[in-house]
């Protein structure tokens, strides 16, 4: 290894100068920083580290509350009526309203969380004992858990370098009692909705969109949630916009939308869900309490007008970290179906094995970059107490079926997703981050990588 003597200061200005030229002027400036980096001791190795302070993202949504949050709080607190119903201007419907507007539906219900949404979902599409449902082998517990409560089949399908469902491998899981599928739009990312949409529509099946950690995004010119046949949200602390806790249900389909209206609410439909279905054509069946609360409903409404600057703020700087990292030989990026509707959550390198991939976290911690694989879910077939099929009685009549008992999880069923998984690793961005912030998250990248490809 070279151990020409640069100092920090002097190699941040160079990396920092022809990462600003270059992702103005494309790779133009990029053979000095290349220089550059050839001769940086990586931080891992003793070198000087990019960032004395680790960089570290926040979460997005509470960067922004300002007064006007503050307002629409205050509004409910002096009205005294914090039930949506008994409001006068119920902040829940106004937000309902605002958000179907935004994203282009029909109809959105605020419900208590994405996975009480997910559960609505459920019954909106009417999944019941016997049915299956198709769903990515990565994402969160809650995809899976709303499935098995509903007394349903879940049924894993394998990812794709874009860490969402692998279209081309739903059909050959597809039997007769498959009723729907699930395409989760992970970290940021959207599904490949179209050749989803084929599937789907060839079989007769419900495509419910978890847009829980992709709110903003859009694939092909729409927002996701307005995609499929029905979305989930969640404003939860961790995605686009947050009041801590809460979510939502969208559809455009009035029968979806009056079973998860009634599904929400003790079997009921209120004003003015009433007068939007006409009075209702369904009969009221077995139900929940899911409904958004006001003081929730404010912040959400409040937040919705963030929402753009938080998507713009994330766009630009995944765009700055992507345009300052193209040229680096050989890089390989996560596989995206919509470069412009991603949401830029995160900037991912496939570095080829595990093995490459812990050693690049590992560079890039010790050089001030918090950088960590695909996070935010999990291998759900290989968590213990779905591979076990693990339910409140053992009676539960998702796993008493011939199909039920048939059904194998765990690692063997999804090891493209583990390796997937496993080779990739990267940084996650903040819509605030400065353009110095970038310019460390590149020069850091530029560093390890080029190190690690000499090595
Ligand atoms: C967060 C999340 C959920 C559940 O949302 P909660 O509000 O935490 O219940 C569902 N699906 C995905 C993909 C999520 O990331």
């Amino acid at each position: 290894m070279n151990t020409r003597n640069t100092s920090r200061r002097d190699f941040l200005a160079a990396v920092g100068a022809t990462s600003a030229a270059s992702i103005l002027a494309g790779s133009a400036a990029a053979p000095t920083a290349r220089a550059a980096e050839s001769t940086e001791k990586l931080a891992v190795d003793g070198g000087t580290p990019v960032r004395k302070q680790t960089l570290h993202h926040q979460p997005y949504g509470p960067q922004f509350y300002d007064d006007v949050e503050k307002q629409e709080l205050i509004e409910v607190l002096e009205s005294r009526a914090p039930f949506r119903w008994s409001a006068r201007e119920s902040k829940s419907l106004q937000f309902e309203k605002a958000y179907a507007a935004h994203i282009g539906v029909k109809h959105a219900i605020g419900v208590t969380s994405g996975t009480t949404a997910l559960f609505t979902a459920m019954a909106a599409m009417e999944i019941g004992p016997g049915d299956e449902v198709i769903l990515p082998a990565w994402t969160w517990y809650a995809d899976y858990d709303a499935i098995v409560l509903s007394g349903a089949l879940p049924v894993f399908a394998e990812i794709d370098d874009s860490f969402n469902i692998d279209a081309s491998d739903i059909e050959h899981r597809i039997t007769p009692r498959t009723k729907a599928i699930i395409a989760v739009h992970l970290q940021g990312t959207t599904s490949d909705m179209d050749p989803i949409l084929e599937i789907a529509k060839k079989h007769k099946l419900i495509v419910l969109e978890d847009c829980a950690q992709c709110l903003g995004g859009k694939y092909k010119g729409k927002y996701v949630g307005a995609i499929g046949d029905i979305g989930i949200n969640s404003f939860q602390l961790s995605k686009s916009i947050t009041a801590g806790e809460g979510g939502a249900v969208v559809t455009s389909d009035p029968e979806l939308f009056e079973r998860a209206v009634r599904f929400h609410d003790v079997g009921s439909i209120r004003s003015p869900y009433k007068e939007d279905l006409k009075g209702g054509l369904l009969a009221a069946f077995a139900s929940c309490n899911f409904r958004m609360n006001e003081f929730t409903g404010a912040v959400l409404k409040g937040q919705l007008t963030k929402l753009e600057t938080i998507c713009a703020g994330l766009r630009k700087n995944y765009r700055k970290v992507r345009e300052g990292i193209a040229d680096l030989p050989g890089l390989k990026l996560r596989k995206t179906p919509d470069v412009d509707g991603d949401l830029g959550v995160g900037v991912f390198l496939d570095m080829g094995t595990r093995e490459r991939r812990d050693q690049f976290l590992r560079a890039m911690r010790a050089e001030g970059i918090s950088a960590g694989g695909p996070a935010g879910s999990a291998i759900l077939p290989t968590d213990a107490r779905i591979e076990n099929k693990v339910t409140i009685d053992p009676n539960w009549p998702s796993f008493n079926t011939p199909e039920g008992k048939a059904i194998q999880y765990g690692s063997a069923c999804c090891p493209r997703t583990i390796d997937i998984l496993g080779r990739h690793g990267g940084v996650i961005m903040d819509p605030n981050y400065s353009d110095d912030d970038v310019k460390d998250i590149i020069a850091a990248i530029r560093k390890v990588y080029t190190a690690m490809n000499k090595a």
